[in-house]
């Protein structure tokens, strides 16, 4: 027998948390219990491998951590509800715009057929992808650029998932989500509150938007308008 992973008991706790924080949040959220299949995947991917090595003792704590460049990977919590609001299928093509440290990605990875994620910063971008290399994902695709405008040439998508914050909606995603597509988006202003968002396609063409919990993204720059840092 394997002997257990040192970080079993580490992840233990973190589901745990994660546990707590869906049930406080239910009323908001309209799920007092994340999907079995999400919180597995949440218990596979091996958090420490996404974090600077100065963060290691903390990388399966409850909290997001600063990754370089400014910016941050999600908390758990977050992560897991993001990835559950998505509602993914084994059969899915999903984009997700922030590739970020890759963690989300990862996640997704081990939930649907197929993960395009576009990350603006292009170093952020070559790290992500050397890592989920070295950890054996062959079904992650990856692109550096502005996300706002998705990636057109692999639309449409069974999912959109989007970890920066934009102010509005942006309309080139909903155009590439599939019909019966979900698109969970953090939408608000640079220095306020933002939304949790999960935006479907109405019948006649109109856009249905339902809000979950507030939340603290970093802006989504580029395409938006907003100016890059
Ligand atoms: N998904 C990450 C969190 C990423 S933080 C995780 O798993 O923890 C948000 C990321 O969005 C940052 O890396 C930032 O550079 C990126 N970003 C911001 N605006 C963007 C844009 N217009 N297109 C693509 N990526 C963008």
């Amino acid at each position: 027998m394997n002997p257990p992973q040192p970080e079993t008991a580490e992840i233990k706790r973190m589901l745990a948390a994660i546990e707590t924080d869906v049930r406080m949040t239910a009323r908001e959220t309209g799920r007092d219990a994340l999907g079995q299949r999400v919180m597995q995947a949440m218990a596979r991917v091996p958090r420490h491998r996404f974090v600077p090595p100065d963060y290691r003792s903390l990388a399966y704590a409850n909290r997001p951590l600063p990754i370089g460049h400014g910016q941050t990977i999600s908390q758990p919590y977050i992560v897991a509800l993001m990835t559950d609001l998505l509602n993914p299928q084994p059969d899915h093509r999903v984009l997700e715009i922030g590739t970020g440290c890759g963690y989300q990605t990862a996640v997704l990875a081990e939930l649907v057929a197929q993960v395009y994620s576009v990350e603006i910063v292009s170093e952020l971008a070559r790290v992500a992808g050397a890592r989920l290399t070295e950890l054996g994902y062959d079904n992650i695709h990856l692109r550096s650029g502005d996300g706002f405008g998705g990636w057109t040439e692999q639309a449409p998508f069974d999912g959109i998932l989007v970890t920066a914050a934009p102010d509005a909606v942006p309309r080139p995603l909903l155009e590439q989500l599939a019909p019966h597509g979900r698109l969970v988006v953090p939408i608000g202003p640079r220095f306020g509150t933002q939304m949790l968002t999960v935006a479907t396609h109405g019948p006649g063409g109109t856009v249905e938007t339902a809000t979950t919990i507030p939340v603290v993204f970093v802006p989504m720059i580029g395409g938006t308008g907003l100016d890059p840092r």
